[in-house]
């Protein structure tokens, strides 16, 4: 049907104030939204307007991990996203049939018309800052994202693995296609401290950070720093299981201080 003009997109604007990090990842399971709901609750807890869309359509896990239950409401035409811990989150597990654990089967363009909704039709006030949970891999979201918010900033997840970071660089090197600007690297489950003495055990093996951000430095010709390496600790998965981000209930264990200082740095 005819939709006539679309909306704009506020971050777009001339102007607009807010900083966007698309966060990406190679594969599932390296921690990104993980890394994305601890980023944003360091900076909502330091005084920024955060807020998240959560556009993995095959995770769409930030609400658990946020603890937001509630569905977002209508108000003329805009939709008011759920707050949880002072962040504004919008997912698209939020828009599927209330009864469904269906999986979400998304194509590309469909995909790209939620996200300019998520991005124009939601009400997101004056923001600091949006981070975009996007789905892991390459796909046509990358290139949405590229499309839709030019000036959004990418910022790569991935594990000490070679072949996680080999993954990791090919998401970051479409980044580089689109022009995108990659503002860094985030190993996460870089080790797990020894519960037993001060050794660190090196699960995932080393060095799949400094390798992706070697890379995509070498691919960009402009300097892609590793912002930082995330130990494994079990309570960064129970803090997501519970809804309560690891950098507020215990902000001081290396894992939190670890994406403070990245929160900060950025
Ligand atoms: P992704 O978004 O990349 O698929 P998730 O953030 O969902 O990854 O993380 C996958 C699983 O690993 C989750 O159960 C999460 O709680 C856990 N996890 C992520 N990072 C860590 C970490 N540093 N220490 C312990 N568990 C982690």
């Amino acid at each position: 049907g005819n939709r006539g003009p679309e909306k704009e997109i506020p971050f777009n604007q001339p102007g607009s104030l807010t900083r966007v990090f698309a966060v990406a990842s190679g594969k599932g399971g390296v921690g990104k939204s993980s890394v994305t709901v601890n980023l944003a609750a360091s900076m909502a807890a330091s005084g920024l307007k955060v807020g998240i869309v959560d556009a993995d359509i095959y995770g769409h896990s930030i609400p658990r991990m946020l603890g937001a239950a509630e569905r977002p409401t209508k108000v003329e035409d805009m939709i008011m996203p759920p707050v949880a811990h002072d962040i504004k989150v919008i997912s698209v597990g939020m828009f599927k049939p209330p009864e469904g654990n269906t999986p979400v089967v998304w194509r590309g363009p469909m995909l790209d018309r939620a996200l300019h909704q998520f991005l124009a039709d939601v009400y997101w006030g004056d923001l600091d800052v949006l981070l975009l949970d996007l789905p892991p891999g390459t796909g046509d979201i990358a290139i949405s994202v590229a499309q839709r918010l030019p000036g959004a900033e990418i910022l790569v997840v991935t594990t000490p693995q070679m072949a996680a970071a080999e993954v990791a660089e090919r998401a970051g090197s479409i980044a580089a296609q689109t022009h995108q600007q990659i503002a860094g690297v985030i190993e996460n489950m870089s080790w797990l401290p020894c519960p037993h003495c001060d050794e660190r055990i090196s699960v995932f093996g080393e060095g799949g950070g400094q390798t992706v951000a070697d890379a995509l430095t070498r691919i960009l010709g402009a300097r892609v720093p590793l912002l930082g390496q995330v130990p494994i600790d079990m309570r960064l998965r129970e803090g997501g299981d519970e809804g309560k981000p690891l950098v507020l209930t215990d902000p001081d264990s290396p894992a939190a201080a670890e994406l403070r200082s990245i929160a900060g740095a950025l």
